[in-house]
């Protein structure tokens, strides 16, 4: 019933993460409470690390999208088993930085950087810099000139492939806020331009396709496309590419029914095919890197919340009244997103009910999930929702005025506080 091996049933019959028993986090730690497994956002991050090794040229590994779930505790986990980082703002930049990640090995990300961003990337002597478009590359380059140095930039492609469809497709998808579109012939002529500024070292190119990507159809599409640009590029300009960044997306299995994707085979597949492809255009194999976000945190995320309250709506609905909600997950709110739960106190149980889990902010669209399979629930029991580890915290709010919870770490079956709760003191620090 369990969908993931570091998920249990105890001899109590209590969920435990880990080895380590939720009821007991929730006593010692409160409510809401996220958990995350850190010896499994490790393996992930070690994963990936070795599958890159191992099927992609020299030089290529992953970067943390750090958006995913960003705080210091993550920045070290990822210095330590081999990662870059991904940042998209000054505040998860300065976060990494205070957390001693090189920051040679950080990219700054995001579509509208703005004059700090740039200024604190380049003196902050980040290590790439993701450009989004012609007007930003310029500004790089007047920031980089002012500082006296060089900035070593991606230029953000866009390829114009749908995710979900397997398909290239030149309209809609390159209608984006992001990246500079190939299909429309702006990436080719960005580049060149690129290749004038003089303190801009043009290291590749960047793209990234979406997310929730459970095969490698879309990722070798996306190799053939990038391939041909490259091609294109080298034979318009004599510029050949050292790093071709792929994005991330790899999926995850957010619900019992659905099969957790095989990351090193998507790896070794993308490996094979970028060989065949450089091949066949006589170009040097560009080091790859990959940004994965969610692959790495959502899957060692469980929130723990206690149950409020139960109501039956005569003819409707069962509603489970959590003591969190959107403000520590808005991905119902957002996106639909799903989630599975479980009653930890009863977690053997057969999943009898189908609820909505209703969160307590002021807003009826503040729900954890409708239609979510649980074991019947009671007023004080302990909810787990799974699979919260990739943005939830990093994208959790204020609303109502409602701390954010703390975020605690398992690693070896030991518990301990990487993020402490907010207070209502935290909560009004900034009023004058
Ligand atoms: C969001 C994003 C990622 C991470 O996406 P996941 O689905 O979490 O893997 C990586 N790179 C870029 C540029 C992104 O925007």
């Amino acid at each position: 019933m369990l969908h993931q091996k570091n998920l249990t049933v105890n001899a109590a019959g209590h969920l435990a993460v880990g080895g380590v028993d939720t009821l007991d986090l929730a006593r010692e730690y409160g409510t809401p409470l996220y958990v995350l497994d850190e010896d499994m956002v490790r393996e992930r991050m070690g994963l990936y690390v070795s599958a890159m090794g191992r099927y992609l040229p020299a030089g290529s590994g992953p970067y943390y999208a750090g958006k995913a779930l960003c705080c210091k505790a993550l920045c070290r986990m990822a210095k330590e088993e081999g990662m870059g980082l991904d940042a998209v703002s000054a505040g998860e930049l300065y976060t990494a930085l205070a957390a001693g990640f090189p920051p040679a090995d950080i990219c700054l990300h995001g579509n509208a950087k703005t004059e700090a961003d740039i200024r604190c990337a380049i003196a902050d002597r980040v290590g790439l810099i993701a450009a989004d478009g012609e007007e930003e590359l310029i500004r790089i380059d007047r920031i980089a000139g002012a500082l006296g140095a060089r900035a070593r930039v991606l230029l953000r492609v866009t390829p114009g492939i749908d995710p979900h469809t397997f398909a290239a497709v030149n309209t809609g998808v390159v209608d984006v806020k992001f990246g500079v579109p190939i299909p429309t012939g702006q990436a080719l002529a960005v580049t060149e331009r690129a290749l004038g500024l003089e303190n801009i070292d043009l290291a590749g190119f960047h793209c990234h396709i979406g997310s929730q990507i459970f095969d490698a159809g879309p990722f070798l599409l996306e190799v053939d496309v990038m391939t041909a640009f490259l091609a294109q590029v080298r034979e318009k300009t004599g510029y050949t590419a050292g790093i071709l960044d792929l994005g991330g997306g790899f999926a995850v299995a957010y619900e019992e029914a659905d099969a957790a994707p095989d990351c090193a085979g998507m790896i070794r597949a993308i490996g094979q095919r970028l060989e065949e492809r450089c091949q066949a255009y006589g170009y040097p194999a560009p080091a790859v890197l990959l940004e994965p976000g969610r692959g790495i945190v959502a899957a060692a995320g469980v929130t723990l919340y206690t149950v409020q309250n139960v109501k039956d709506v005569p003819g409707g609905r069962r509603y489970v009244a959590l003591d969190g909600g959107m403000g520590d997950n808005p991905r119902y709110a957002l996106y639909g997103a799903r989630h599975s739960a479980v009653v930890a106190d009863r977690a053997g149980e057969d999943k009898t009910c189908s609820v909505t889990l209703a969160g307590r902010c002021c807003e009826s669209g503040d729900l954890i999930g409708e239609d979510v399979a649980l074991q019947t629930p009671r007023t004080g029991d302990t909810v787990a929702v799974l699979t919260t580890g990739a943005y939830n915290y990093s994208m959790a709010s204020n609303y109502n005025r409602v701390p954010r919870p703390p975020i605690v770490a398992l690693r070896g079956g030991q518990a301990r506080l990487i993020v402490r709760r907010e207070t209502l003191e935290d909560v009004a620090a900034y009023d004058l």
